[in-house]
């Protein structure tokens, strides 16, 4: 193991491990139930206290220059990589991910740091040619104030550096709630953030079981001037007008119901590669995996041949072993949300190609469901877990009009030869991330986020500084 160093049991606020009461919770194992760690549980109490420390450490940081907070960037991202394989190990224990997966997200998620480092040295303002001859009208950008964020635990590096870094480039101070499954990799990078030398209460961590008292807290503080969740549609109505007292900023990265449309036209076996790789990444836990394959009819049965044969192929197993492709579900309640997709798909006449079990406590096989309709539960929910339904559809306005039919707008996928439906598709679709001819479309360099059910703001990209910014403009006035 080449985590031991990398292990911590409490939160992390003024740039000190502290531990509040007694009260402990155990961080266990998905792919085999064994505690890996207990924690201290700070509940409300370390939330108020992070607040209060972040406030006041706000005020020195807002002055530092973007350059000055750049190169502390830079030796947090270079901690990171420096540590792939501890961080690694912690992230596939805690969150049951396959080990390379979890290599791939600590790359994945220190590129958010060095990007927003060499970002947040361009965040222009404007000088506004004037009205009248005797003013001069300038915008400057300052950082919001003390940003909470609330990040869940399918990615628990990524979620983390994707809002953190942007808010700390900008000049913000953070308090950040991880989720209760994955306190440890939050609690590593703080470890890391703080060798690469923020000062204290510049970035705090606060560890609790009870989201929803910890969550309010962030909310209703008036020193919090920004919120940055991402997680469920659910709780992000409930931040929302948990927030509405103060009219905080909202930054929501919420939940998916990603259509992937295969036209009569399509590359067959690149759309199959494409479903593979934007399905089963992380057993299907994410907000951009594949809900609803939606297939020409010409090409149907080739199609659900050819897919089923490559998911034949995956491996499933606990992710710390070589090989295997898919870990198991976070908990036993996925498990079974998972098990009542397919057993209410069955019913309703779904006919199961692959899987459809599950295996043992911890797992499921990954499923192939033929004859999908509009009344199967996963048509409208997001299933996160490794199950895709396949529908069928006759014409291009039919797959648009499927595709659309949904509270969400996330991620949605398509794979076509022809450039005119290409274009006209994608501007068809109503999400905010289009993939063509691609299933894997998530970079630090493009602007991640949704539309509708699915939130608002943006991550990565030159837009992800935007949210931990506000606009000021001056105004001269008497210039003769
Ligand atoms: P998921 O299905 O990904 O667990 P959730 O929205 O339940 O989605 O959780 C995402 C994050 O939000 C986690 O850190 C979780 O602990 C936290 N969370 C859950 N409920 C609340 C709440 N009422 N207030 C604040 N945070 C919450």
């Amino acid at each position: 193991m080449n985590n031991s160093n990398l292990i911590f049991d409490r939160s992390f606020v003024d740039g000190k491990w502290i531990a509040i009461g007694a009260s402990k919770f155990d961080i266990v194992n998905p792919a085999n139930g064994q505690k890996i760690k207990s924690v201290n549980d700070g509940g409300v109490a370390i939330s108020e206290k992070a607040i209060g420390v972040a406030f006041e450490a706000f005020q020195g940081w807002k002055k530092t220059t973007a350059k000055f907070r750049a190169t502390l960037l830079e030796k947090w991202h270079n901690l990171i990589l420096d540590n792939t394989e501890g961080l690694a190990e912690i992230m596939t224990l805690e969150c049951g991910k396959p080990l390379k997966e979890s290599k791939g997200e600590v790359s994945y998620g220190a590129a958010f740091v060095k990007w927003f480092a060499e970002e947040g040295k361009r965040t222009y303002g404007d000088v506004i040619p004037p009205h009248t001859e005797n003013r001069r009208l300038v915008v400057i950008k300052q950082a919001v104030g003390v940003v909470g964020a609330i990040t869940p635990w399918n990615f628990p590096l990524a979620m983390i550096t994707r809002k953190v870094a942007p808010a700390l480039a900008a000049g913000c101070t953070v308090v950040l709630r991880p989720a209760e499954e994955t306190p440890l990799t939050a609690l590593a990078i703080a470890h890391l953030a703080s060798i690469a030398g923020f000062p204290p209460g510049v970035f705090n961590v606060i560890i609790g079981k009870d989201a929803s008292a910890m969550g309010k807290v962030l909310c209703e503080s008036e020193k919090v001037k920004k919120i940055s969740f991402t997680g469920s549609t659910r709780v992000g109505h409930l931040l929302m007008s948990q927030s509405a007292s103060t009219l905080k900023k909202l930054s929501l990265e919420l939940g998916g119901n990603a259509p992937f449309i295969v036209f009569e036209d399509a590359n067959i076996d690149m759309a199959v590669e494409g479903t593979i790789v934007s399905k089963f990444r992380n057993s299907g836990q994410t907000c951009v995996c594949v809900n609803r394959v939606i297939v020409h009819e010409k090409i149907y049965e080739k199609f659900s041949q050819k897919l089923k044969k490559a998911i034949s192929k995956l491996k499933v197993g606990n992710g710390m072993e070589e090989e295997v492709n898919i870990g198991p579900l976070i908990n036993k309640d996925a498990l079974k949300k998972v098990n009542d997709f397919v057993e209410d798909a069955i019913l309703k006449g779904g006919e199961v190609l692959l899987g459809g079990k599950r295996i043992g406590e911890c797992f499921f096989e990954p499923t192939l469901i033929s004859n999908a309709n509009l009344e199967m539960n996963f048509s409208k929910e997001e299933i996160f877990g490794p199950i895709i339904p396949l529908y069928k559809f006759s014409n291009d306005e039919e797959a648009i009009k499927m595709a659309n039919n949904t509270v969400y707008g996330l991620a949605s996928y398509f794979f076509s030869e022809n450039v005119t439906r290409c274009w006209r598709v994608a501007e068809a679709l109503e999400y905010g991330m289009v993939g063509i001819n691609e299933g894997l479309i998530s970079t630090e360099l493009a602007p991640f986020g949704g539309i509708k059910f699915s939130g608002q703001g943006r991550e990565g990209s030159k837009y992800g500084m935007d949210d931990y910014l506000d606009i000021k403009y001056m105004c001269f006035g008497n210039i003769i």
